[in-house]
Protein backbone atom coordinates (compact mmCIF):
# COMPACT_ATOMS: atom_id res chain seq x y z
CA UNK A 1 0.00 0.00 0.00
CA UNK A 2 2.73 2.59 0.83
CA UNK A 3 3.50 2.61 -3.02
CA UNK A 4 0.69 4.25 -3.61
CA UNK A 5 0.39 6.66 -0.87
CA UNK A 6 1.01 10.13 -2.36
CA UNK A 7 0.37 11.88 0.54
CA UNK A 8 3.48 13.27 1.16
CA UNK A 9 5.10 13.03 -2.30
CA UNK A 10 5.64 16.20 -4.76
CA UNK A 11 3.31 17.00 -7.10
CA UNK A 12 4.74 18.66 -10.33
CA UNK A 13 1.67 20.40 -11.31
CA UNK A 14 1.54 21.87 -7.70
CA UNK A 15 4.27 23.42 -7.83
CA UNK A 16 3.21 25.11 -11.19
CA UNK A 17 0.41 26.93 -9.20
CA UNK A 18 3.18 28.20 -6.46
CA UNK A 19 5.12 29.48 -9.59
CA UNK A 20 7.50 26.58 -9.80
CA UNK A 21 9.37 24.26 -12.18
CA UNK A 22 9.99 20.78 -10.62
CA UNK A 23 12.27 20.04 -13.40
CA UNK A 24 13.11 17.27 -11.69
CA UNK A 25 10.20 15.47 -11.70
CA UNK A 26 9.73 15.72 -15.95
CA UNK A 27 13.50 15.84 -16.81
CA UNK A 28 14.56 13.80 -18.35
CA UNK A 29 12.04 12.70 -20.32
CA UNK A 30 11.86 8.68 -19.17
CA UNK A 31 11.96 6.72 -22.50
CA UNK A 32 11.33 2.99 -21.80
CA UNK A 33 14.70 0.65 -21.66
CA UNK A 34 15.73 -2.93 -20.76
CA UNK A 35 14.09 -5.58 -19.64
CA UNK A 36 10.69 -3.15 -19.47
CA UNK A 37 11.46 -2.46 -23.45
CA UNK A 38 11.75 -5.42 -24.71
CA UNK A 39 8.49 -7.06 -22.68
CA UNK A 40 6.63 -4.03 -24.01
CA UNK A 41 7.74 -4.45 -27.21
CA UNK A 42 6.76 -8.49 -27.59
CA UNK A 43 3.34 -7.84 -25.98
CA UNK A 44 2.62 -5.28 -28.33
CA UNK A 45 3.52 -7.54 -30.98
CA UNK A 46 1.35 -10.30 -29.57
CA UNK A 47 -1.46 -8.16 -29.48
CA UNK A 48 -0.61 -7.00 -32.91
CA UNK A 49 -0.78 -10.20 -34.19
CA UNK A 50 -3.36 -11.39 -32.11
CA UNK A 51 -6.05 -8.84 -33.20
CA UNK A 52 -5.59 -8.58 -36.61
CA UNK A 53 -8.25 -10.59 -37.34
CA UNK A 54 -10.41 -8.88 -34.27
CA UNK A 55 -13.82 -8.11 -36.23
CA UNK A 56 -14.88 -5.21 -34.83
CA UNK A 57 -18.76 -4.88 -36.28
CA UNK A 58 -19.05 -8.50 -35.59
CA UNK A 59 -17.98 -8.21 -32.13
CA UNK A 60 -20.33 -4.52 -31.83
CA UNK A 61 -23.36 -6.74 -33.36
CA UNK A 62 -22.74 -9.53 -30.94
CA UNK A 63 -22.43 -7.36 -28.32
CA UNK A 64 -18.85 -9.03 -27.08
CA UNK A 65 -15.81 -8.79 -28.08
CA UNK A 66 -16.29 -12.87 -27.96
CA UNK A 67 -14.51 -15.73 -25.58
CA UNK A 68 -12.20 -16.62 -27.92
CA UNK A 69 -10.57 -13.27 -28.17
CA UNK A 70 -10.45 -13.19 -24.39
CA UNK A 71 -9.24 -16.41 -23.95
CA UNK A 72 -6.65 -15.85 -26.88
CA UNK A 73 -5.89 -12.35 -25.27
CA UNK A 74 -5.68 -14.35 -21.71
CA UNK A 75 -3.28 -17.15 -23.21
CA UNK A 76 -1.01 -14.16 -24.28
CA UNK A 77 -0.56 -12.77 -21.29
CA UNK A 78 -2.33 -9.62 -22.38
CA UNK A 79 -5.12 -9.51 -19.34
CA UNK A 80 -2.65 -9.16 -16.86
CA UNK A 81 -0.31 -6.72 -17.86
CA UNK A 82 1.10 -5.08 -15.00
CA UNK A 83 0.07 -8.02 -12.45
CA UNK A 84 3.39 -8.87 -10.85
CA UNK A 85 4.90 -12.37 -12.18
CA UNK A 86 4.55 -14.63 -9.13
CA UNK A 87 0.73 -13.76 -9.46
CA UNK A 88 0.48 -15.08 -13.35
CA UNK A 89 1.38 -11.62 -14.93
CA UNK A 90 3.79 -9.57 -17.46
CA UNK A 91 5.06 -6.82 -14.64
CA UNK A 92 4.83 -4.09 -16.82
CA UNK A 93 5.32 -1.08 -15.82
CA UNK A 94 2.93 1.74 -16.27
CA UNK A 95 4.59 2.94 -19.21
CA UNK A 96 4.53 -0.73 -20.52
CA UNK A 97 0.85 -1.21 -20.02
CA UNK A 98 -0.26 2.00 -21.27
CA UNK A 99 1.82 1.23 -24.57
CA UNK A 100 -0.10 -1.72 -24.73
CA UNK A 101 -3.36 -0.53 -24.52
CA UNK A 102 -2.75 2.38 -27.26
CA UNK A 103 -2.43 -0.66 -29.15
CA UNK A 104 -6.09 -1.80 -28.53
CA UNK A 105 -7.31 1.71 -28.87
CA UNK A 106 -5.75 1.87 -32.38
CA UNK A 107 -7.85 -1.14 -32.95
CA UNK A 108 -11.09 -0.70 -31.77
CA UNK A 109 -12.62 1.68 -29.54
CA UNK A 110 -14.84 -0.84 -27.91
CA UNK A 111 -12.02 -3.32 -27.45
CA UNK A 112 -9.66 -0.64 -25.62
CA UNK A 113 -12.57 -0.19 -23.16
CA UNK A 114 -13.41 -3.22 -22.39
CA UNK A 115 -9.59 -3.99 -21.80
CA UNK A 116 -9.02 -0.89 -19.63
CA UNK A 117 -12.49 -2.07 -17.43
CA UNK A 118 -11.11 -5.62 -16.74
CA UNK A 119 -7.44 -4.25 -16.17
CA UNK A 120 -7.27 -0.65 -15.54
CA UNK A 121 -9.79 -0.83 -12.73
CA UNK A 122 -11.13 -3.87 -12.42
CA UNK A 123 -7.94 -5.69 -11.92
CA UNK A 124 -5.80 -2.48 -10.25
CA UNK A 125 -8.09 -2.13 -6.95
CA UNK A 126 -6.53 -6.02 -6.04
CA UNK A 127 -3.25 -5.11 -8.04
CA UNK A 128 -2.57 -1.83 -5.51
CA UNK A 129 -4.10 -3.08 -1.87
CA UNK A 130 -5.13 -6.65 -2.25
CA UNK A 131 -3.12 -8.81 0.72
CA UNK A 132 -0.77 -11.35 -0.50
CA UNK A 133 -3.76 -14.02 0.17
CA UNK A 134 -6.47 -11.81 -1.93
CA UNK A 135 -3.96 -11.47 -4.69
CA UNK A 136 -3.35 -15.68 -4.84
CA UNK A 137 -6.54 -15.84 -4.40
CA UNK A 138 -7.82 -14.06 -7.30
CA UNK A 139 -5.08 -12.25 -9.99
CA UNK A 140 -3.54 -15.39 -11.61
CA UNK A 141 -7.12 -15.88 -13.13
CA UNK A 142 -7.64 -12.47 -13.50
CA UNK A 143 -4.12 -12.17 -15.69
CA UNK A 144 -5.18 -15.54 -17.21
CA UNK A 145 -8.49 -14.52 -18.54
CA UNK A 146 -10.10 -17.58 -16.80
CA UNK A 147 -12.33 -14.57 -14.77
CA UNK A 148 -13.81 -11.50 -15.78
CA UNK A 149 -13.10 -8.17 -13.30
CA UNK A 150 -15.53 -4.96 -12.61
CA UNK A 151 -15.13 -1.92 -10.86
CA UNK A 152 -18.74 -1.16 -9.60
CA UNK A 153 -19.33 2.19 -8.51
CA UNK A 154 -21.79 4.09 -9.76
CA UNK A 155 -25.30 4.43 -8.86
CA UNK A 156 -28.76 5.40 -10.14
CA UNK A 157 -28.64 8.90 -7.35
CA UNK A 158 -24.39 8.52 -7.75
CA UNK A 159 -22.32 9.42 -10.77
CA UNK A 160 -19.65 12.26 -10.22
CA UNK A 161 -20.55 12.97 -6.38
CA UNK A 162 -18.89 9.57 -5.39
CA UNK A 163 -18.36 10.12 -2.36
CA UNK A 164 -21.80 9.79 -1.30
CA UNK A 165 -22.72 6.39 -2.20
CA UNK A 166 -25.96 4.44 -1.00
CA UNK A 167 -25.07 1.74 -1.21
CA UNK A 168 -24.64 0.08 2.40
CA UNK A 169 -22.32 -2.56 3.77
CA UNK A 170 -23.13 -3.40 6.97
CA UNK A 171 -20.62 -5.07 9.56
CA UNK A 172 -21.55 -8.37 11.44
CA UNK A 173 -20.34 -9.75 14.39
CA UNK A 174 -18.52 -12.52 12.77
CA UNK A 175 -16.72 -9.79 10.89
CA UNK A 176 -18.14 -10.30 7.60
CA UNK A 177 -20.48 -7.61 5.90
CA UNK A 178 -24.12 -7.49 4.89
CA UNK A 179 -24.53 -5.58 1.38
CA UNK A 180 -27.61 -3.81 0.13
CA UNK A 181 -27.82 -0.99 -2.52
CA UNK A 182 -28.15 -0.54 -6.40
CA UNK A 183 -25.24 0.39 -9.12
CA UNK A 184 -25.98 1.14 -12.66
CA UNK A 185 -23.67 1.43 -15.75
CA UNK A 186 -21.43 -0.89 -14.68
CA UNK A 187 -18.77 -2.73 -17.52
CA UNK A 188 -18.54 -6.56 -16.41
CA UNK A 189 -21.15 -6.33 -13.70
CA UNK A 190 -21.76 -9.35 -15.05
CA UNK A 191 -17.90 -10.45 -14.13
CA UNK A 192 -16.19 -12.63 -11.94
CA UNK A 193 -14.60 -10.57 -9.10
CA UNK A 194 -16.20 -7.43 -8.74
CA UNK A 195 -14.79 -4.16 -6.86
CA UNK A 196 -18.02 -2.50 -4.93
CA UNK A 197 -17.74 0.54 -3.14
CA UNK A 198 -20.07 0.89 -0.51
CA UNK A 199 -20.63 3.04 3.29
CA UNK A 200 -20.76 1.62 6.53
CA UNK A 201 -20.60 3.00 9.55
CA UNK A 202 -16.47 2.80 9.42
CA UNK A 203 -16.69 4.79 6.73
CA UNK A 204 -16.55 3.76 2.67
CA UNK A 205 -15.78 0.05 1.99
CA UNK A 206 -14.05 -1.59 -1.18
CA UNK A 207 -15.32 -5.36 -0.96
CA UNK A 208 -14.87 -7.88 -3.35
CA UNK A 209 -17.72 -9.50 -4.60
CA UNK A 210 -17.73 -12.87 -6.07
CA UNK A 211 -20.25 -13.48 -9.04
CA UNK A 212 -22.77 -15.97 -8.72
CA UNK A 213 -22.94 -14.42 -4.86
CA UNK A 214 -26.06 -15.18 -3.08
CA UNK A 215 -28.41 -12.36 -3.45
CA UNK A 216 -26.09 -10.61 -6.53
CA UNK A 217 -28.56 -9.97 -9.28
CA UNK A 218 -27.24 -8.74 -12.34
CA UNK A 219 -28.91 -7.26 -15.56
CA UNK A 220 -30.94 -6.41 -17.50
CA UNK A 221 -28.01 -5.13 -19.80
CA UNK A 222 -27.75 -1.39 -20.66
CA UNK A 223 -28.43 -0.36 -24.52
CA UNK A 224 -25.57 1.78 -25.51
CA UNK A 225 -24.86 4.20 -28.25
CA UNK A 226 -21.31 3.09 -28.57
CA UNK A 227 -19.02 0.48 -26.67
CA UNK A 228 -22.14 -1.93 -27.48
CA UNK A 229 -19.17 -4.83 -26.91
CA UNK A 230 -18.90 -3.45 -23.44
CA UNK A 231 -21.00 -5.44 -21.34
CA UNK A 232 -22.85 -2.53 -19.06
CA UNK A 233 -25.21 -4.08 -16.28
CA UNK A 234 -27.18 -2.88 -13.69
CA UNK A 235 -26.18 -4.36 -10.44
CA UNK A 236 -28.49 -5.66 -7.44
CA UNK A 237 -27.22 -6.44 -3.86
CA UNK A 238 -29.57 -7.74 -1.45
CA UNK A 239 -28.13 -8.89 1.61
CA UNK A 240 -25.33 -10.08 -0.46
CA UNK A 241 -23.22 -11.48 2.35
CA UNK A 242 -19.51 -10.46 1.92
CA UNK A 243 -16.74 -12.53 3.80
CA UNK A 244 -14.19 -10.51 5.98
CA UNK A 245 -11.02 -11.49 3.88
CA UNK A 246 -12.74 -10.08 0.76
CA UNK A 247 -12.53 -5.92 2.51
CA UNK A 248 -9.51 -4.53 0.35
CA UNK A 249 -6.88 -2.52 2.60
CA UNK A 250 -9.01 -1.27 5.55
CA UNK A 251 -12.44 -0.41 6.37
CA UNK A 252 -12.58 3.33 6.03
CA UNK A 253 -10.09 3.53 3.01
CA UNK A 254 -12.87 3.11 0.39
CA UNK A 255 -13.27 6.18 -1.67
CA UNK A 256 -8.74 6.52 -1.36
CA UNK A 257 -9.09 3.41 -3.04
CA UNK A 258 -11.40 4.35 -5.46
CA UNK A 259 -9.78 7.57 -6.20
CA UNK A 260 -6.70 5.98 -6.05
CA UNK A 261 -7.49 3.30 -8.73
CA UNK A 262 -9.16 6.12 -11.14
CA UNK A 263 -5.76 8.40 -10.77
CA UNK A 264 -3.78 4.96 -11.97
CA UNK A 265 -6.51 4.18 -14.46
CA UNK A 266 -7.34 7.29 -16.28
CA UNK A 267 -3.70 7.33 -17.91
CA UNK A 268 -4.62 4.29 -20.00
CA UNK A 269 -7.26 6.29 -21.32
CA UNK A 270 -4.76 8.84 -22.54
CA UNK A 271 -3.16 6.18 -24.65
CA UNK A 272 -5.73 4.07 -26.05
CA UNK A 273 -6.81 7.65 -27.24
CA UNK A 274 -3.60 8.25 -28.87
CA UNK A 275 -3.75 5.01 -30.35
CA UNK A 276 -7.14 5.74 -31.96
CA UNK A 277 -6.13 8.88 -33.24
CA UNK A 278 -3.10 7.18 -35.04
CA UNK A 279 -5.78 5.23 -36.54
CA UNK A 280 -7.93 8.03 -37.88
CA UNK A 281 -4.80 9.51 -39.06
CA UNK A 282 -4.65 6.40 -41.47
CA UNK A 283 -8.35 6.82 -42.30
CA UNK A 284 -8.45 10.64 -43.03
CA UNK A 285 -4.46 10.06 -45.15
CA UNK A 286 -6.08 7.16 -47.39
CA UNK A 287 -9.24 9.08 -48.07
CA UNK A 288 -7.57 12.08 -48.85
CA UNK A 289 -5.26 11.26 -51.30
CA UNK A 290 -6.97 9.02 -52.82
CA UNK A 291 -10.24 10.60 -53.10
CA UNK A 292 -10.39 13.11 -56.38
CA UNK A 293 -12.72 16.24 -56.51
CA UNK A 294 -12.25 19.80 -58.48
CA UNK A 295 -9.41 17.39 -60.24
CA UNK A 296 -6.99 16.92 -57.49
CA UNK A 297 -6.85 14.88 -54.73
CA UNK A 298 -8.24 16.49 -51.40
CA UNK A 299 -5.03 16.65 -49.62
CA UNK A 300 -4.08 19.23 -52.00
CA UNK A 301 -6.42 21.66 -50.99
CA UNK A 302 -4.89 23.58 -47.90
CA UNK A 303 -8.22 23.86 -46.01
CA UNK A 304 -7.30 19.80 -45.83
CA UNK A 305 -3.95 19.16 -45.16
CA UNK A 306 -4.16 21.90 -42.51
CA UNK A 307 -6.32 19.44 -40.82
CA UNK A 308 -4.09 16.67 -41.62
CA UNK A 309 -1.19 18.91 -40.08
CA UNK A 310 -3.13 19.72 -37.03
CA UNK A 311 -4.07 16.50 -36.42
CA UNK A 312 -0.21 15.43 -36.69
CA UNK A 313 0.35 18.05 -34.17
CA UNK A 314 -2.10 16.77 -31.70
CA UNK A 315 -1.22 13.39 -31.68
CA UNK A 316 2.13 14.35 -30.64
CA UNK A 317 1.37 16.21 -27.76
CA UNK A 318 -1.44 13.65 -26.50
CA UNK A 319 1.28 11.28 -26.85
CA UNK A 320 3.93 13.36 -25.18
CA UNK A 321 1.67 14.02 -22.16
CA UNK A 322 0.04 10.56 -21.68
CA UNK A 323 3.63 8.90 -21.55
CA UNK A 324 5.03 11.80 -19.35
CA UNK A 325 2.41 10.93 -16.81
CA UNK A 326 2.87 6.84 -16.90
CA UNK A 327 6.92 7.93 -16.64
CA UNK A 328 5.64 9.96 -13.15
CA UNK A 329 4.01 6.95 -12.23
CA UNK A 330 7.06 4.81 -13.12
CA UNK A 331 9.62 7.29 -10.95
CA UNK A 332 7.67 6.33 -8.15
CA UNK A 333 8.47 10.04 -6.48
CA UNK A 334 5.38 11.74 -7.52
CA UNK A 335 2.10 12.40 -7.02
CA UNK A 336 0.42 12.50 -9.99
CA UNK A 337 -3.15 13.09 -9.38
CA UNK A 338 -3.32 16.15 -10.50
CA UNK A 339 -1.59 14.92 -14.01
CA UNK A 340 -3.42 12.27 -14.15
CA UNK A 341 -6.87 14.13 -14.38
CA UNK A 342 -5.16 16.46 -16.91
CA UNK A 343 -4.07 13.63 -19.09
CA UNK A 344 -7.64 12.30 -18.92
CA UNK A 345 -9.19 15.33 -20.18
CA UNK A 346 -6.91 16.72 -22.89
CA UNK A 347 -7.18 13.90 -24.29
CA UNK A 348 -10.35 13.01 -24.26
CA UNK A 349 -11.16 16.34 -25.75
CA UNK A 350 -8.70 16.49 -28.27
CA UNK A 351 -9.37 13.02 -29.62
CA UNK A 352 -12.94 13.96 -29.68
CA UNK A 353 -12.07 16.98 -31.81
CA UNK A 354 -9.56 14.72 -34.16
CA UNK A 355 -12.25 12.47 -34.97
CA UNK A 356 -14.80 15.02 -35.78
CA UNK A 357 -12.32 16.52 -38.04
CA UNK A 358 -11.52 13.47 -39.77
CA UNK A 359 -15.27 12.42 -39.51
CA UNK A 360 -15.59 15.76 -41.96
CA UNK A 361 -12.72 15.19 -43.78
CA UNK A 362 -14.51 12.18 -45.10
CA UNK A 363 -17.78 14.02 -46.53
CA UNK A 364 -21.01 11.50 -46.33
CA UNK A 365 -18.58 8.58 -46.80
CA UNK A 366 -18.21 8.59 -42.60
CA UNK A 367 -21.72 9.25 -42.37
CA UNK A 368 -22.94 5.58 -44.14
CA UNK A 369 -23.36 2.81 -40.93
CA UNK A 370 -20.94 0.66 -41.27
CA UNK A 371 -18.25 2.92 -41.45
CA UNK A 372 -15.39 2.86 -38.74
CA UNK A 373 -15.39 6.53 -38.09
CA UNK A 374 -19.08 5.78 -37.76
CA UNK A 375 -18.42 3.45 -35.35
CA UNK A 376 -15.88 5.67 -33.48
CA UNK A 377 -18.40 8.41 -33.17
CA UNK A 378 -20.41 6.32 -31.22
CA UNK A 379 -17.18 4.76 -29.20
CA UNK A 380 -15.55 7.96 -28.38
CA UNK A 381 -18.17 9.96 -27.01
CA UNK A 382 -18.26 8.92 -23.56
CA UNK A 383 -14.81 9.56 -23.35
CA UNK A 384 -15.11 13.05 -21.55
CA UNK A 385 -17.92 11.55 -19.65
CA UNK A 386 -16.74 8.55 -17.44
CA UNK A 387 -13.78 7.77 -15.20
CA UNK A 388 -14.62 11.53 -14.23
CA UNK A 389 -16.34 14.07 -16.24
CA UNK A 390 -14.27 16.43 -17.88
CA UNK A 391 -15.46 19.65 -16.46
CA UNK A 392 -15.50 17.60 -12.58
CA UNK A 393 -11.71 16.97 -13.74
CA UNK A 394 -10.98 20.76 -14.17
CA UNK A 395 -12.56 21.92 -11.42
CA UNK A 396 -10.69 19.00 -9.03
CA UNK A 397 -7.10 20.20 -10.81
CA UNK A 398 -7.50 23.78 -10.16
CA UNK A 399 -8.78 23.70 -6.55
CA UNK A 400 -5.97 21.55 -5.76
CA UNK A 401 -3.89 23.64 -7.19
CA UNK A 402 -5.34 26.73 -5.42
CA UNK A 403 -4.87 24.98 -2.81
CA UNK A 404 -1.60 23.82 -2.72
CA UNK A 405 -1.33 27.63 -2.51
CA UNK A 406 -2.95 28.50 -0.16
CA UNK A 407 -1.27 26.16 2.30
CA UNK A 408 1.92 27.72 0.65
CA UNK A 409 1.47 31.00 1.90
CA UNK A 410 3.31 31.55 5.15
CA UNK A 411 0.29 34.03 6.68
CA UNK A 412 -2.27 31.57 5.93
CA UNK A 413 -1.03 28.45 7.32
CA UNK A 414 -4.00 26.21 8.37
CA UNK A 415 -6.87 28.37 6.53
CA UNK A 416 -8.77 25.34 4.60
CA UNK A 417 -9.97 26.21 1.32
CA UNK A 418 -12.93 25.18 2.02
CA UNK A 419 -13.62 27.09 5.49
CA UNK A 420 -14.97 29.70 3.56
CA UNK A 421 -15.84 32.77 6.72
CA UNK A 422 -11.94 31.90 7.63
CA UNK A 423 -9.90 31.98 4.57
CA UNK A 424 -11.56 35.00 3.23
CA UNK A 425 -10.53 37.82 6.18
CA UNK A 426 -7.35 35.99 5.93
CA UNK A 427 -6.18 35.27 2.56
CA UNK A 428 -7.86 38.78 1.66
CA UNK A 429 -5.01 41.79 2.88
CA UNK A 430 -2.14 39.28 2.03
CA UNK A 431 -2.55 37.96 -1.37
CA UNK A 432 -3.21 41.85 -1.82
CA UNK A 433 0.36 42.45 -1.19
CA UNK A 434 1.50 39.73 -2.51
CA UNK A 435 0.03 39.88 -6.15
CA UNK A 436 1.53 43.03 -6.75
CA UNK A 437 5.03 41.31 -6.50
CA UNK A 438 6.54 40.27 -10.13
CA UNK A 439 7.52 36.73 -9.74
CA UNK A 440 10.74 36.15 -11.44
CA UNK A 441 9.98 32.92 -13.66
CA UNK A 442 11.27 29.96 -13.29
CA UNK A 443 12.90 27.72 -16.12
CA UNK A 444 12.53 24.02 -16.48
CA UNK A 445 16.12 22.92 -16.31
CA UNK A 446 17.86 20.17 -18.47
CA UNK A 447 16.20 20.75 -21.54
CA UNK A 448 17.79 21.01 -24.99
CA UNK A 449 20.00 24.41 -25.47
CA UNK A 450 17.71 24.76 -28.96
CA UNK A 451 14.68 25.02 -27.21
CA UNK A 452 15.24 28.01 -25.14
CA UNK A 453 12.91 29.93 -26.91
CA UNK A 454 10.12 28.01 -25.56
CA UNK A 455 11.62 27.19 -22.00
CA UNK A 456 11.56 30.92 -21.54
CA UNK A 457 7.77 31.03 -22.64
CA UNK A 458 6.73 27.95 -20.22
CA UNK A 459 8.62 30.09 -17.40
CA UNK A 460 6.77 33.03 -18.56
CA UNK A 461 3.27 30.98 -18.45
CA UNK A 462 4.04 29.75 -15.00
CA UNK A 463 4.73 33.38 -13.25
CA UNK A 464 1.48 34.21 -14.71
CA UNK A 465 -0.25 31.00 -13.46
CA UNK A 466 0.87 31.90 -9.94
CA UNK A 467 -0.37 35.61 -10.71
CA UNK A 468 -3.13 34.90 -11.80
CA UNK A 469 -4.28 31.75 -8.62
CA UNK A 470 -3.10 34.48 -6.71
CA UNK A 471 -5.22 36.73 -7.79
CA UNK A 472 -8.07 34.64 -8.19
CA UNK A 473 -7.29 33.65 -4.02
CA UNK A 474 -7.45 37.45 -2.85
CA UNK A 475 -10.73 38.46 -5.08
CA UNK A 476 -13.07 35.30 -4.02
CA UNK A 477 -10.99 33.83 -1.09
CA UNK A 478 -12.14 30.63 -0.17
CA UNK A 479 -15.58 30.63 -2.06
CA UNK A 480 -12.99 30.06 -5.13
CA UNK A 481 -15.11 26.74 -4.78
CA UNK A 482 -17.81 28.51 -6.72
CA UNK A 483 -16.12 29.68 -9.43
CA UNK A 484 -15.92 27.16 -11.13
CA UNK A 485 -15.28 29.33 -14.86
CA UNK A 486 -11.82 30.66 -13.01
CA UNK A 487 -11.42 27.04 -11.82
CA UNK A 488 -11.88 26.12 -15.39
CA UNK A 489 -9.16 28.62 -16.91
CA UNK A 490 -6.90 27.97 -14.37
CA UNK A 491 -7.25 24.28 -15.23
CA UNK A 492 -6.63 24.89 -18.82
CA UNK A 493 -4.08 27.34 -18.43
CA UNK A 494 -2.23 24.65 -16.50
CA UNK A 495 -3.05 21.95 -18.28
CA UNK A 496 -1.77 24.00 -21.29
CA UNK A 497 1.91 24.80 -19.30
CA UNK A 498 1.87 20.54 -18.51
CA UNK A 499 1.32 19.90 -21.84
CA UNK A 500 4.03 22.11 -23.28
CA UNK A 501 6.46 20.90 -20.85
CA UNK A 502 6.12 17.12 -21.90
CA UNK A 503 6.37 18.56 -25.54
CA UNK A 504 10.05 20.01 -24.31
CA UNK A 505 10.83 17.25 -22.56
CA UNK A 506 10.12 14.68 -24.89
CA UNK A 507 11.91 16.65 -27.75
CA UNK A 508 15.12 17.17 -25.64
CA UNK A 509 15.53 13.27 -25.16
CA UNK A 510 15.07 12.67 -28.65
CA UNK A 511 17.53 15.30 -29.25
CA UNK A 512 19.84 14.35 -26.75
CA UNK A 513 19.32 10.56 -28.27
CA UNK A 514 19.09 10.83 -32.62
CA UNK A 515 20.81 14.79 -32.54
CA UNK A 516 19.83 17.87 -33.40
CA UNK A 517 19.67 16.86 -37.65
CA UNK A 518 17.99 13.39 -37.12
CA UNK A 519 15.22 15.37 -35.05
CA UNK A 520 14.10 17.62 -37.86
CA UNK A 521 10.75 16.88 -38.74
CA UNK A 522 10.13 15.87 -35.20
CA UNK A 523 10.96 19.45 -33.99
CA UNK A 524 9.17 21.00 -36.59
CA UNK A 525 5.87 19.41 -34.84
CA UNK A 526 7.01 19.76 -31.46
CA UNK A 527 7.61 23.35 -31.96
CA UNK A 528 4.84 23.94 -33.90
CA UNK A 529 2.59 22.90 -31.11
CA UNK A 530 4.33 24.72 -28.20
CA UNK A 531 4.22 27.85 -29.89
CA UNK A 532 0.35 27.07 -30.61
CA UNK A 533 -0.55 26.12 -27.30
CA UNK A 534 1.14 29.11 -26.15
CA UNK A 535 -0.85 31.49 -27.12
CA UNK A 536 -4.19 29.54 -26.00
CA UNK A 537 -2.58 29.59 -22.50
CA UNK A 538 -2.15 33.36 -22.98
CA UNK A 539 -5.36 33.50 -24.07
CA UNK A 540 -7.25 31.51 -21.11
CA UNK A 541 -5.05 34.02 -19.09
CA UNK A 542 -6.11 36.49 -20.59
CA UNK A 543 -9.94 35.65 -20.09
CA UNK A 544 -9.44 35.16 -16.44
CA UNK A 545 -9.19 39.03 -16.56
CA UNK A 546 -11.52 40.30 -19.44
CA UNK A 547 -14.25 38.39 -19.95
CA UNK A 548 -18.28 37.91 -20.07
CA UNK A 549 -18.82 35.97 -17.01
CA UNK A 550 -21.28 38.43 -15.10
CA UNK A 551 -23.39 38.69 -18.71
CA UNK A 552 -23.57 35.06 -19.03
CA UNK A 553 -24.44 33.91 -15.58
CA UNK A 554 -26.93 36.39 -15.87
CA UNK A 555 -28.60 34.88 -19.04
CA UNK A 556 -27.98 31.15 -17.54
CA UNK A 557 -30.33 32.49 -14.39
CA UNK A 558 -32.72 34.34 -16.82
CA UNK A 559 -33.28 30.87 -18.73
CA UNK A 560 -34.28 29.38 -15.79
CA UNK A 561 -36.49 31.67 -14.88
CA UNK A 562 -38.11 31.90 -18.06
CA UNK A 563 -37.93 28.11 -18.56
CA UNK A 564 -36.72 28.18 -22.50
CA UNK A 565 -36.44 30.92 -25.57
CA UNK A 566 -38.50 33.31 -24.65
CA UNK A 567 -37.98 35.61 -27.58
CA UNK A 568 -40.49 36.09 -30.23
CA UNK A 569 -39.25 37.15 -33.89
C1 LIG B 1 -20.48 3.42 -21.21
C2 LIG B 1 -20.31 3.67 -19.77
C3 LIG B 1 -19.46 2.86 -19.03
C4 LIG B 1 -19.33 3.07 -17.64
N1 LIG B 1 -18.58 2.18 -16.91
C5 LIG B 1 -18.58 2.30 -15.54
C6 LIG B 1 -17.97 1.29 -14.73
O1 LIG B 1 -17.42 0.31 -15.24
N2 LIG B 1 -18.01 1.44 -13.38
C7 LIG B 1 -18.62 2.50 -12.79
O2 LIG B 1 -18.62 2.57 -11.55
N3 LIG B 1 -19.21 3.47 -13.52
C8 LIG B 1 -19.22 3.38 -14.89
N4 LIG B 1 -19.86 4.33 -15.66
C9 LIG B 1 -20.45 5.49 -15.02
C10 LIG B 1 -19.63 6.75 -15.28
O3 LIG B 1 -18.44 6.70 -14.54
C11 LIG B 1 -20.52 7.96 -14.95
O4 LIG B 1 -21.39 8.10 -16.05
C12 LIG B 1 -19.72 9.22 -14.71
O5 LIG B 1 -19.05 9.12 -13.49
C13 LIG B 1 -20.57 10.49 -14.67
O6 LIG B 1 -21.67 10.34 -13.85
P1 LIG B 1 -23.15 10.62 -14.41
O7 LIG B 1 -23.24 9.99 -15.74
O8 LIG B 1 -24.11 10.23 -13.37
O9 LIG B 1 -23.18 12.18 -14.66
P2 LIG B 1 -23.50 13.34 -13.60
O10 LIG B 1 -22.67 13.20 -12.39
O11 LIG B 1 -24.96 13.43 -13.42
O12 LIG B 1 -22.95 14.60 -14.41
C14 LIG B 1 -23.53 14.99 -15.68
C15 LIG B 1 -22.78 16.20 -16.18
O13 LIG B 1 -23.00 17.28 -15.28
C16 LIG B 1 -21.84 18.08 -15.17
N5 LIG B 1 -21.37 18.07 -13.78
C17 LIG B 1 -21.52 17.13 -12.82
N6 LIG B 1 -20.95 17.51 -11.68
C18 LIG B 1 -20.41 18.72 -11.89
C19 LIG B 1 -19.66 19.65 -11.09
N7 LIG B 1 -19.32 19.39 -9.83
N8 LIG B 1 -19.26 20.79 -11.67
C20 LIG B 1 -19.56 21.09 -12.96
N9 LIG B 1 -20.25 20.26 -13.75
C21 LIG B 1 -20.67 19.09 -13.23
C22 LIG B 1 -20.80 17.49 -16.14
O14 LIG B 1 -20.94 18.14 -17.38
C23 LIG B 1 -21.27 16.06 -16.27
O15 LIG B 1 -20.83 15.49 -17.50
C24 LIG B 1 -20.01 4.14 -17.02
C25 LIG B 1 -20.83 4.97 -17.78
C26 LIG B 1 -21.01 4.74 -19.12
C27 LIG B 1 -21.96 5.62 -19.89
Amino acid sequence: MAAVDRAQKPSFSKSLFLGSVASELVMPYRLQEGQDRANTQRLVASARDCLSTFDAQRAEEERWIGDDTFRDLGERGLLGLFVDPEYGGQGLSQSGYCRVMEEFGRVDGTLSVVMGVHQSIGTKPLHLYGTVEQKERWLPDLAAGRKLAAFAMTEPNVGSDAYNLETWAERQSDGSWLLNGEKRWIGNGDGDVLTVFARSDLGHVALIVEGGSEGLETGPRFDTVGLRANRLQRIRFRDVRVPADNVLGEPGDGFRIAMNTLNNGRMSMGTSITGGMKRFQELALQHTTTRRQFDRALIDFELVEDKIAWLQMQIYAVESMSYLTTGLVDRGEADFALESAMTKVFASDTGWHALNRVFQLHGGEAYMSGHPLAKALRDFRIFPIFEGANDVMRAFTALNGVKALSEHLPDVTGIRISDPAKAVGVLGPYLRERVGMRLRPERLEGASPSLDRHVGAIAEQTARLRGAAEAALRKHGSRIQERQLVQKRLANVVTGIYGQVAVVSRLSAVIGRDGEAASGAERTVATTFLESSAREVGRQLRSLETNADSATREIGRAVRQSGGYPFEL
